[in-house]
């Protein structure tokens, strides 16, 4: 027997419609330079939408084409995300800090018709644009007077587009399973593949992520997008503040700057921000060096990449802020797991907080985790035994775009490539990732684990384990580490650290301090940069 509720689809049309109704007068603000701000609102920002809608269909573009943008977050970007996804066509965010030849590769394999380019990356494109031969025209997100003079064919000014056209659109009904946006995951190894996400997904991970205990926050907030709207919808904030009414700011090109960020969240009196450990990490030592502040901000998640230590104790002892810890993947619409200190948090000792905020956290709604040793035989629940993680659920990437071995989907589950326990409570602790792990004497090591009690150290920034070629053993840990600056420890002082601290067998048998790691677009420490480099060190 079928429900008799209507059948009305879960589209991103459905978000605009909302915040176009009902919270039409809340708030954009963009960063346009260090100093000053633009300032728009929902309902302007639909209109101008709309008046985008209509220049695309003026310039052929049709439903299910794949169009690009390489654009920093503001106000913009914001419009391109709903004049594409709600006509119909299919978004696709370039990382521009990718390599060339990615660019050159996802733009080809997405067959993308035009690019949307802030005019930072003019450069960026002319250099490739014989290489990407199936793009029709670039539209510069600026207007007449910022258009700088360039060597790109076919190029249109994103003002002067919309200026001609009308601020009405038909917007289509659309199926909820349709495609409706495409971003490719970082690529820490072989060619980036795409995540093609559907409408449906899209709203239903907005709704479970929004929820007060995944990392929920209200109308009354107001929300900074440290995330870059490039890199998996800057974990899906454009649709969840529009959805829930909240003022929305974005920090535009300075995503990397902690001044800049810092005077965004006191003038804009941002309470709830999003960003990965590298971007808190640069804040925090911006807030130190100036003495400044950061009182508004009440709760700030960082995910992305294991969190140090240290963020969590300066957050909340220095600045009163709370930081909670997420997981997640391109390939899940972004979340998978919120660590929100639960009814029981509070009986814990100090030492048990300490460690407890430093795991994943429970699965939000509508994402199942179950973890499997090698054979894909189940594994217990108890905290300790780790296994491959692996997820399901409405949001849950079932194949990548236009390729053809699948090998990560295993009957209906997905191969997240993390290695993890988890507790009776659900609660996931990422302590690998399978690429990463380090096999010594014919047994695992986690480099993740000496990572995170290496970031411990007092004295260690950013820290990576790798396994370097040993006669016996055939792999053993390398620590490669960044110290602060003024710190005079030995390498034997450090290696001390660990003892107690991990299994003696996983201590490193070596460290080498450099002045810094090397970061994949994403910021994240590029592992196989450093296994390219150190991999064939051999420790005796
Ligand atoms: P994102 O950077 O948005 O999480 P990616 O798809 O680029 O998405 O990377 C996903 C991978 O990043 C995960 O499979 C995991 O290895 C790692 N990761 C994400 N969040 C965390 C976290 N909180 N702790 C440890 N690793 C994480």
């Amino acid at each position: 027997m079928q429900g008799q509720m209507m059948n009305v689809p879960l589209t991103i049309t459905t978000v605009m419609e909302h915040a176009r109704l009902y919270h039409a007068k809340r708030e954009i603000i963009s960063a346009i330079d260090p100093q000053s701000t633009h300032k728009t609102t929902y309902g302007e920002a639909f209109e101008r939408a709309a008046q985008l809608a209509n220049a695309l269909a003026a310039l052929g573009c049709k439903p299910g084409e794949r169009i690009a943008t390489l654009a920093w977050n503001d106000y913009r970007h914001f419009e391109i995300y709903y004049a594409l996804t709600c006509s119909g066509a299919i978004l696709h965010t370039i990382n521009p800090r990718l390599f060339e030849e990615q660019l050159v590769y996802i733009i080809n394999h997405a067959e993308d018709q035009w690019i949307f380019l802030d005019p930072d990356f003019v450069p960026l494109l002319e250099n490739i644009q014989d290489d990407i031969p199936n793009v029709k025209g670039f539209i510069t997100l600026c207007d007449e007077k910022q258009t700088p003079k360039t060597s790109l064919k076919n190029i249109r000014c994103y003002e002067t587009l919309l200026s001609e056209q009308k601020s009405d659109f038909e917007w289509p009904e659309l199926d909820e399973y349709s495609a409706c946006s495409l971003c490719y995951t970082s690529g820490t190894t072989g060619n980036p593949k795409g995540v093609l996400y559907s409408h449906r997904s899209i709203v239903v991970h907005a709704l479970s992520v929004s929820m007060l205990d995944a990392s929920g926050f209200s109308a009354n907030d107001i929300v900074l997008s440290i995330v870059p709207m490039f890199h998996v919808h800057a974990w899906g904030l454009p649709f969840r503040a529009p959805m829930i009414g909240s003022k929305l700011v974005f920090p535009g090109r300075y995503l990397g700057n902690g001044e800049v960020l810092q005077n965004l969240i006191t003038k804009e009196k941002v309470s709830f921000a999003v960003g990965v450990p590298t971007i808190w990490q640069l804040l925090i030592d911006y807030l130190e060096q100036s003495g400044k502040k950061i009182e508004p901000l009440r709760r700030a998640i960082v995910g992305g990449a294991a969190c140090p230590q240290s963020l969590f104790d300066q957050f909340s002892n220095e600045y009163d802020v709370e930081l909670i810890q997420g997981w997640g993947m391109t390939e899940l619409g972004s979340v998978g797991t919120v660590n929100i200190p639960g009814p029981d948090f509070e009986h814990l000792n100090e030492a048990e907080k300490k460690s407890s905020v430093l795991k994943q956290g429970r699965p939000i709604f509508g994402v199942q985790v179950k973890i499997t040793d090698d054979e894909g035989k189940e594994l217990p629940w108890d905290g300790q035994t780790s296994g491959h993680l692996y997820v399901r659920g409405p949001n849950v990437c079932n194949s990548y775009f236009s390729q053809e071995s699948d090998e990560f989907a295993v009957n209906g589950w997905f191969m997240t490539g993390d290695v993890a326990n988890i507790a009776a409570d659900g609660t996931v602790q990422i302590t690998d990732r399978s690429k990463d792990l380090i096999k010594s004497g014919g047994e695992w090591i986690s480099s993740i684990e000496i990572e995170n009690c290496a970031l411990t150290h007092p004295q260690i920034t950013e820290a990576a384990v790798i396994g370097a070629k040993h006669e016996k053993w055939g792999e053993r840990p390398f620590l490669i580490a960044v110290k602060r600056a003024e710190d005079s420890s030995s390498a034997e002082d450090i290696l001390n650290w660990f003892d107690g601290k991990i299994a003696s067998w996983w201590k490193p048998d070596n460290i080498l301090f450099v002045e810094e790691l090397p970061h994949t677009a994403t910021g994240k420490v590029s592992k196989l940069s450093l296994r390219e480099k150190y991999g064939e060190f051999f420790i005796k």
